[in-house]
């Protein structure tokens, strides 16, 4: 059984290493200690979740709970929690301090190194939780649901609190809020698993694409080796990542790429992956949130159209006017998010769902199979009359002129642009490679999570009148700030705004806000510059906000990555 204590000790030393590789090295020898039953705890606990990535569950935790608990565990009052934390600005440091005997003498992280080994120091005493404990308390927390869960939960945390060392609490409080970030992503796990099992990285990736659990995979790995990985599938029911597109400037430069490409309509409206098992149909959001129950039209259109008996597609669900033309992309987001009055709104909104790929059909996995053939699947398996869903339409060419007409009439019709995509290549969940291409009219806009902000003056007094930006390293699983947004918001959207925020504040020092970064924007800007005092080491030029990104999550934001290369793009 791992003790809690040697998880804080793991996340202690990876904070400390700079490199990737070398912290592979250390999370393997970790995976290869613990028990069976802790393999894919140890996985999603390091990456700071408790549900595995298809679930499209978070813990959803509001600050203010956690410090109720923290007051009640540390004894000390709100007041004097919140003022550390203005000190802090950190949650786990705060939860540290407060439950240290003496705040003031035992008060920073280095002092708890110095005096790791006293058992006269309190705050450098083992606690009694073993790493299952926690991860079983926290999924209790994150399941509560219904009247008496707000309680409950404070309850849970105050027992982790209390059963813990205030330094093992430090890391428990950052996975609460789901905050861990100790510099592991989903990368640097699945090299640490195929280290740990001596199995090939290119077969825990395939596994993970398929399973979309990192947690199956190192308890598959750990079993049966590559073997064992080779079998994994897609299954029914279990939403995978969506395959995303890069950014091409222009049809010609996507052409220099692919010799030929299949051309389709690039839809104005927010993904689906539909799964059916019979009769059984769930949808889910590019977030795999599960929307079943808020698209009952949806369910009718794939139960009436799918002639396969079980099946994962994948395509565009656009809200549409009277005359079939695409409604702005907000009425589709009211859809997936309506709990009440479903039916009525389903008859005021109407969607029409533009099937493009598949995944899986009648027990046939095609994620591997190139493009054209999935398309051919498809068309076979939706009836070319259905109401309310169809497959669009691909043109296959080697012509740029073909594609720039398809690219206009998409225009003409109220969508996006257009897709150019590789007609050979293969579905790869979760990648943004360049076998899909996407051409808009516009300088692309970056989707960017909030961080912070700063309470208003005179006019935007009590709102918060500006919001700190960032984008995010998907290697370190790290957020880095890139700059501030004001302009583009009106009164009501500040209001809106402010009321959405306020369950997400973490810490307030005077004006400034420390915010949970969960809340997508996306930001229009005209350049993109170099500066050494933003973390991210980019700044934007007149950034303003053009719309909230709620069918997002912060982890699927715009990478530093990406940024570089719109950086070097704008200098070439
Ligand atoms: P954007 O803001 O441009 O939608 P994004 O970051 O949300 O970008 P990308 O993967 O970069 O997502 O762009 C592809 C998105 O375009 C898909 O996620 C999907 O929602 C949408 N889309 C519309 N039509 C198509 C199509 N024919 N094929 C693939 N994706 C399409």
């Amino acid at each position: 059984m791992t003790q809690f204590s040697e998880f804080t000790d793991l996340c202690i030393k990876i904070e400390n290493i700079p490199g990737s590789l070398e912290m592979t090295d250390v999370f393997a020898s970790f995976l290869k200690e613990v028990d069976d039953d802790e393999l894919a705890v140890s996985c999603y606990m390091v990456m700071g979740e408790i549900f595995p990535a298809w679930t499209g569950k978070k813990l959803g935790l509001g600050p203010n709970l956690l410090y109720a608990a923290l007051s009640k565990a540390a004894g000390i009052s709100l007041d004097k929690i919140k003022a550390l934390l203005r000190e802090t600005g950190d949650v786990g440091e705060t939860t540290y301090r407060a439950l240290c005997e003496d705040t003031k003498s035992q008060s920073t992280f280095s002092s708890f190194f110095e005096a790791e080994d006293t058992d006269e120091n309190a705050c450098g005493a083992k606690g009694k939780l073993s790493i299952r404990e926690v991860y079983d308390r926290l999924k209790e927390i994150a399941d509560a649901s219904g009247k008496g869960a707000q309680s409950q939960k404070i309850k849970s945390l105050q027992y982790l609190f209390s059963e813990s060392a205030p330094i093992e609490a430090k890391y428990i409080s950052r996975i609460a809020l789901e905050e861990l970030r100790i510099g592991i992503g989903e990368g640097i796990v699945r090299d640490s698993i195929a280290k740990a099992f001596d199995v090939p990285v290119a077969q825990v990736e395939f596994a993970f694409m398929v399973t979309n659990d990192l947690g199956d995979v190192a308890t598959v790995s750990k079993k049966g080796g590559a073997e064992a990985l080779s079998h994994q599938h897609i299954q029914v029911d279990r939403p995978v990542k969506m395959m995303l597109a890069q950014v091409t400037n222009s049809i010609e430069a996507a052409f220099a790429e692919l010799d030929e490409a299949a051309v389709e309509w690039k839809f104005d409206g927010a993904r689906l992956q539909i799964h059916k098992n019979g009769d059984d149909i769930q949808l889910f959001t590019r977030r795999l949130e599960n929307v079943t129950n808020s698209l009952p039209d949806v369910v009718k259109a794939v139960t009436d159209s799918v002639t396969a008996e079980n099946a994962v597609l994948d395509g565009e669900a656009v809200a549409i006017d009277e005359n079939g033309n695409p409604r702005p992309f907000q009425d589709i987001l009211r859809r997936f998010r309506r709990k009440y009055d479903v039916e009525t709104t389903s008859r005021d909104i109407p969607i029409h769902v533009n099937l493009f790929d598949l995944l899986y059909a009648d027990g046939v996995s095609c994620i591997e199979k190139p493009l054209t053939e999935r398309r051919q699947k498809l068309s076979e398996i939706v009836k070319p009359d259905a109401i309310g869903i169809s497959v669009d339409t691909l043109t296959i060419t080697k012509d740029p002129e073909v594609a720039a007409q398809i690219y206009q009439a998409a225009l003409a019709a109220g969508h996006e642009g257009v897709m150019i995509k590789n007609p050979s290549s293969p579905y790869s969940p979760g990648k943004r490679g360049k076998n899909w291409l996407k051409k808009k009219p516009v300088m692309d806009t970056l989707d960017l999570v909030v961080i912070g902000g700063e309470w208003g003056s005179g006019k935007r007094k009590n709102k918060i009148g500006s919001y700190v930006l960032a984008c995010y390293d998907n290697i370190k699983n790290v957020y880095l700030e890139i700059g501030r947004v004001g302009t583009g918001l009106s009164d009501e959207l500040l209001d809106a705004l402010t009321e959405q925020f306020a369950d997400l504040i973490e810490a307030e020092n005077g004006v400034t806000l420390k915010i949970k970064p969960e809340v997508v924007f996306e930001i229009a800007f005209e350049e993109i510059q170099k500066s050494p005092n933003n973390p991210a080491g980019y700044a934007l030029r007149f950034p303003r906000l053009v719309r909230v990104r709620d069918d997002k999550t912060a982890e699927e934001i715009d990478t530093i990555e990406k940024i570089e290369r719109m950086y070097q793009g704008q200098k070439e």
